[in-house]
């Protein structure tokens, strides 16, 4: 294969390159001398590409949702008080007795599946939202954060 603009032989492949509009074969030089355009292949149709759908955007994770630390606790207390014995509840999750012992000893963390059953079952919350709600978080009084005008009054305070 010689190359159609110079003559010489093409070493490797020949570069299809558009010179008014006829595709020519020629070689690398004469390629990045005219080539206006290099067309990828020649065989290839004029077809659009279509673009790539873009990836979606990520979805926001769901709510991180964790088991409270004291489920125990709370699993040995409302079964207590629902005066259920360990094996009746354990009946009524359809989980071994030795799982709930397990549970109620804080040696085994329910999956999700068991929090709501257990949740569903003795009316009490298990699972939480482990989001960190901050400042939005109201009603609980015991652990008051700064007021904003407290804020206000130690900045001004503070400096000159
Ligand atoms: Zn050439």
């Amino acid at each position: 294969m010689y190359c159609e603009i110079c003559g010489r032989p093409i070493e490797g492949e020949p570069i299809p390159i558009e010179v008014d509009k006829a595709v020519l074969y020629v070689c690398r030089s004469c390629a990045a001398t005219y080539g206006k355009k290099v067309i990828q292949q020649q065989a290839a149709p004029a077809v659009k590409k279509t673009p790539r759908p873009k990836p979606a955007a990520p979805r926001p994770p769901p709510p991180e949702v964790e088991i409270v630390e004291n489920f125990g606790e709370v699993v040995k207390k409302a079964r207590e008080n629902l005066g259920l014995s360990r094996e009746a509840l354990a009946a009524m999750l359809g989980v071994k007795e030795t799982v709930l012992r397990r549970i109620e000893a804080g040696q085994l963390q329910p999956d999700f599946a068991l929090a709501r059953k257990l949740e569903k079952t003795l009316g009490v919350r298990l699972l939480v939202e482990s989001v960190e709600e901050g400042v939005a978080q109201t009603g609980r009084g015991a652990e008051r954060g700064l007021t904003l005008g407290e804020v206000a009054e130690i900045r001004d305070g503070g400096e000159e």
